[in-house]
Formats: C-alpha cells, structure tokens, sequence
C-alpha cells in the first residue's frame, strides 16, 4: 500500500505533537545498552508496562549483565519476576537466552535481524526493537496494539497474525520520520494505549480523527466512549 505524502505527514505530525505532549517517559526509554534494552523488550512481553516499570531497577541492580543472569539460580529468578506473572516461562527464557548468547556471541547482543531472529525468544518485534532503540537504525515496531491504530487510520481489515503481515509493516516503514524514529515508535505505542484502544477509543478528542478512515466512516462516532 503507496500512502499518499500529505497522509503520511499528517499522520507523523499528529504522533509528534501526541507524544510531546502525553508520551509516557519509562526509565528504558533512555537506554541504548543492547543487554538492557533486548532483556527489557522480553520482561515486557505478556505484561503491563506499569509492573515492569515496579521491578526495572531492581531486576538491572541484580542482574547486570549476562555473566549474573547465567549465574542466577532458577528459584531466585523466578521470585524476582514473580511481578511480572508467567515467572517460570520468562526464567526459562532469559536462562536459555543468556546461555545462546555466551556460546555463539560471546556475550554481544548481536545487531543484525538475521543474528537477532536467530536467538530463542526473539521474533520480528523484538528483533526491530533492538535495532531502533538499542542500535538506532530506522525500524518499525508493530504488536497488536500497534497495528490496531494503522489498521483503523488507513482502513485496513483486521490481520490474523501481526508478524507475517508483510502490507502492514511496510506501511509503518513508510510511516517512519527520517530522524526521531525511536520517538515516533514510541508515540505509536503510547497513542494505541492512551487513545486508540482495543475498547476504549477517544476519537474525539483524537488528533488523527480528521484523515482517520475508522472515524470517518462513522464507527468511531458510535463507539460510546468516542
Ligand atoms: S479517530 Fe478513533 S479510531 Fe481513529 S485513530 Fe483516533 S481514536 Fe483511533
């Protein structure tokens, strides 16, 4: 899908002015350590970023690098992520990961999709998310949530499975702003969760509401929490 220039702007332009003005300033939005930001990406996973956020210093004063997290007993990760929920999974998860990363990279995040796609644990969003936010190269990151906002401001049907939706990621790599990437992303995000909920949306007092096809088209407008 070519998006038309003045879409695209309008769309960036309103996510800038979002994010300045109601981004959500987690303390890993200013990291770019690779471990940190790969390892904060996974406890993200299946939980709410409020209770990460309980846990995040804690967690990195503990475990600071993959030398403690390779170390760690099994019973004292999991009291640690007890939080988050799913302890056992994620033990299991950052376990096999820190050994992967040991073997075959020597301790070093590596900063290339293929090398990302290749570790246990890691699929495309992840993948991507490292390579924005931890090595700052211009990528899009798109989960349900954000695919939820692309699908209703261009009017897409809803996708099955977020990750081999090739249409969909290809829009939000257009959609990208040639600096500020990681902003943007993140304003996405924030957007999705603040504004353009699975169930709570807030078309009216939504800046993409004037180009946005959902709106446009009347479903917004009957939303009762529009
Ligand atoms: S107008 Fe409504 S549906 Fe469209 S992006 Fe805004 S909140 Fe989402």
């Amino acid at each position: 899908m070519r998006v038309p220039a003045p879409d695209k702007r309008f769309f960036r332009g309103q996510i800038r002015k979002f994010y300045a003005r109601s981004g959500r300033h987690f303390k890993w939005r200013r990291e770019a350590d690779p471990y940190r930001v790969l390892i904060t990406e996974i406890l993200l996973k299946k939980t709410t970023a409020k209770k990460v956020e309980t846990i995040y210093d804690r967690f990195f004063a503990e475990y600071s690098g993959w030398g403690d997290l390779m170390s760690a007993k099994p019973r004292d990760l999991r009291r640690d992520l007890r939080h988050l929920g799913l302890q056992k999974q994620r033990t299991k998860a950052l376990g096999k990961l820190a050994q992967v990363l040991r073997i075959k990279h020597g301790n070093k995040v590596p900063s290339t999709y293929d090398g990302l796609v290749s570790l246990p644990g890691v699929g495309r969003y992840t993948a991507n998310a490292v390579l924005c936010f931890a090595y700052g190269e211009p990528r899009p990151v798109v989960d349900v949530n954000v695919a939820r906002v692309l699908q209703r401001f261009f009017g897409l049907p809803p996708t099955r499975d977020v990750n081999r939706d090739e249409p969909l990621w290809e829009l939000a790599k257009q959609l990208l702003p040639k600096g500020h990437f990681k902003e943007h992303n993140f304003g996405i995000i924030d957007f999705a969760a603040r504004i353009c909920g699975a169930v709570r949306l807030k078309c009216v007092e939504c800046g993409l509401a004037p180009r946005c096809a959902y709106f446009t088209t009347g479903h917004g407008a009957n939303n009762k929490n529009s």
